[in-house]
């Protein structure tokens, strides 16, 4: 993969900083807008804010000092004169400006206060009769040290020396009343005039629907072919003996729902073949994943193996650990606990018992995939929460050893589109209801102004032996002030509502000091905690009735969704309040009439695949995951029903246009697997 033109060193290192290391990469760096300069505009006819190319005459250029250093020219045509300004210029530039020197000058006009004005135009000289473009001129993306210039004419060349030839047969098209690949292309980049181009902005022109479905192939192709690699792989079969699942579920207090057995079937199956489940079990918040998680550690553990659960946060970690160690201990079932919280010694101690297999079942957050972590006898792996991991390191879990099982759970439910796409090589089991004597929960929108009505609501509930949440809102910027919001309010709350322990937890807390907080909130020795949303993600505690979000509008909508879940677990009426500060801006707005309207996470999440794309649900922001560059799963979701609908059958009957299609996407990228 390289260019089939010289590239120096210093512009080669600029576009691999685009991710373009060939000519067809450069064909695919489509602009992110265009300029219409096929027309001249007469001065007169300049309006304030809209781009336009004069042609023009300078009469006088100078440089001068008011304000600041400047360089000032007054342009004219017959209609007309103009100002243009440049506040950074090189020499060149002012040599350039000579009276009488004709110029086609191009940007946009505002009114100054001595008539019409453009800063920092593009000027050019010209001959009275040069042609004019007859496309237009499209900007790219681009990156510090290379100018719009030298990449468009990079990128010129490069379409210059492609034949951008189909790469799949005619039928991966029928019906479709798209452009050839070649069209597509090089209309996206030089666009004729008259070209619709609101259509080319929203991206729904063909050519660019065109470019889509192609990617969406290229996807398919490649979650087939990591299937079919992984269908080769071994790993060891867990079988089905269930001596030890029996008597779990004797000891719990309650029956698993039909759709927690329907899931624990799917996965219990997976387990006893031999080729490495990679299953995805996703379900709303509370809807009872981790005993289904556990009987497939017992399954795992049955056959003599090791089982491991990984959480992202120490907090959901531990609460796992507590919890499984309650289940397990009375089978006779060894848990081990790893955080990296924990002393090099105690550390030291529960590396060992991994390492001699003695710990049959490891509970932890990533400190359970660090370097120095070995297993004996590792034969599933479930990682709670994927989401908030990043894709690398799944990748970097699955490469540990031989293959285990890997079961993936999830409470953001992933919307169909998503699973049809980036999840497309895993198996999903969904649970779709929740257990009985759920009570829904109300969700209220209240504004900020009318906090003393909400400090009422938080005693009357207390009094009546419910307790509440008190989230307070993420800065991003500065964890340092989101941690002096939650002790500004703990302590406020404490004056405020005297007759209540008021306890608090975040973030910058020493595990067991969280630990001892958690303790006291779950035995209502506190009544109202006040926290950073470190209780994010699967707490559990049914007695507390009342959610409050301070700064609702900051919030992401699976974060909203995800902390009302936190109530509505017992048998208490529970509220979920949203606290908001006016004024909302629009997405703000968006994302609160969602949540306020909608209780259904599967609806949720597809509205916010829909306001923010994939980036979010998929924690490809940490992880730099590849993400379609053209292809929005959930609109065009049509072309992706199309595109999986095909994969199957192009791969096995036209292998070759398979290879040539993913040489074309991928090339040097990432696969698009999820690991
Ligand atoms: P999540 O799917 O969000 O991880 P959990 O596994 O934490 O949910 O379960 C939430 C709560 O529901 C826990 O207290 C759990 O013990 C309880 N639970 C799970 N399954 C059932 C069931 N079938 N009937 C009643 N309670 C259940
Ligand atoms: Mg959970």
């Amino acid at each position: 993969m390289s260019f089939s033109f010289p590239v120096s060193a210093a512009v080669k290192d600029r576009l691999e900083k685009l991710g373009l290391y060939s000519d067809e990469d450069l064909a695919l760096h489509l602009p992110l807008r265009w300029e219409d300069e096929t027309h001249l505009t007469a001065i007169r006819d300049l309006k304030p804010g809209v781009a336009a190319v004069v042609q023009a005459k300078v009469v006088v250029a100078e440089i001068l000092y008011r304000p600041r250093r400047q360089l000032v020219a007054t342009v004219a045509d017959d209609s007309g004169e103009l100002i243009i300004r440049f506040l950074n210029f090189y020499p060149s530039q002012v040599q350039a400006l000579q009276p009488g020197r004709l110029f086609r000058i191009s940007g946009e006009s505002r009114g100054g206060f001595f008539g019409m004005e453009m800063v920092h135009p593009r000027c050019q000289a010209t001959q009275p009769d040069t042609p004019l473009p007859d496309r237009l001129t499209p900007v790219y993306p681009t990156t510090a040290g290379l100018g719009q210039l030298s990449l468009r004419k990079l990128i010129d060349k490069a379409l210059a020396n492609l034949e951008l030839e189909e790469t799949l047969p005619e039928v991966a098209y029928a019906g479709l009343d798209f452009p050839s690949y070649a069209e597509a292309v090089r209309l996206l980049h030089h666009p004729v005039p008259d070209m619709p181009l609101v259509q080319m902005g929203t991206q729904e022109a063909p050519a660019f629907l065109r470019l889509a479905f192609d990617e969406l192939l290229a996807q398919q192709f490649s979650l087939h072919l990591a299937r079919q690699a992984r269908a080769k792989k071994q790993s060891r079969p867990l079988r089905q003996n269930g001596s030890l699942i029996q008597v779990l579920r004797a000891s719990l207090h309650f029956t698993l729902t039909k759709a927690q057995e329907r899931a624990w079937q799917e996965i219990g199956r997976d387990l006893a073949k031999t080729r490495p489940m990679r299953r995805l079990l996703q379900g709303d918040v509370g809807s009872g994943k981790t005993v289904v998680a556990a009987f497939a550690c017992l399954q795992c553990i049955e056959n003599g193996m090791q089982a491991a659960i990984m959480a992202p946060t120490e907090i959901l970690a531990e609460q796992h650990f507590r919890k499984l160690k309650d289940w397990f201990e009375p089978l006779g079932v060894e848990v081990a606990w790893l955080a990296s919280a924990l002393s090099p010694t105690q550390k030291k101690k529960t590396v060992a018992r991994m390492a001699s297999g003695e710990a049959r079942l490891s509970v932890g957050t990533h400190a359970l995939f660090q370097k120095n972590v070995h297993f004996h006898d590792l034969g599933l792996v479930i990682v709670d929460e994927q989401h908030r991991f990043g894709v690398k390191q799944r990748l970097a879990l699955s490469q540990k050893g031989v293959e285990p099982h890997q079961l993936m759970m999830s409470a953001t439910p992933i919307p169909r589109t998503l699973a049809m796409s980036y999840f497309a090589d895993l198996d999903v089991s969904t649970i779709d209801e929740l257990p009985p004597g759920r009570t829904p929960v109300t969700t209220k929108l209240v504004a900020d102004s009318r906090r003393d009505e909400i400090l009422q609501r938080v005693r009357a509930v207390c009094r009546e032996g419910g307790q509440a949440y008190w989230v307070c809102p993420l800065i991003e910027e500065s964890e340092k002030i989101d941690l002096q919001t939650a002790l500004d309010t703990h302590a406020k709350l404490q004056a405020q509502l005297s007759e209540l322990n008021i306890g608090l937890i975040h973030g910058r807390m020493k595990t067991a000091e969280k630990q001892t907080a958690m303790t006291a909130f779950q035995a209502n020795e506190i009544q109202v905690l006040v926290s950073t949303t470190v209780i994010e993600v699967g707490v559990d505690v049914p007695n507390a009735s009342l959610m409050l979000i301070e700064h609702a509008e900051r919030f992401g909508l699976s974060q909203l969704h995800q902390l009302r879940g936190r109530v509505g677990r017992g048998a208490r009426e529970s509220v979920c309040i949203l606290l908001y500060q006016n004024p909302l801006s629009e997405d703000a707005r968006s994302r609160l009439r969602i949540i306020y309207e909608s209780t259904d996470g599967f609806e949720i999440a597809r509205q916010d695949l829909l306001l923010r794309g994939p980036g979010q649900l998929l924690g490809a922001r940490q992880s730099g995951v590849p993400l379609l560059r053209f292809a929005n799963p959930e609109r065009d979701r049509e072309l992706l029903e199309r595109a999986a609908h095909l994969g199957a059958m192009l791969i096995e009957r036209h292998p070759d246009h398979v290879r040539a299609h993913l040489d074309r996407w991928l090339g040097t990228r990432l696969n698009f697997t999820s690991g």
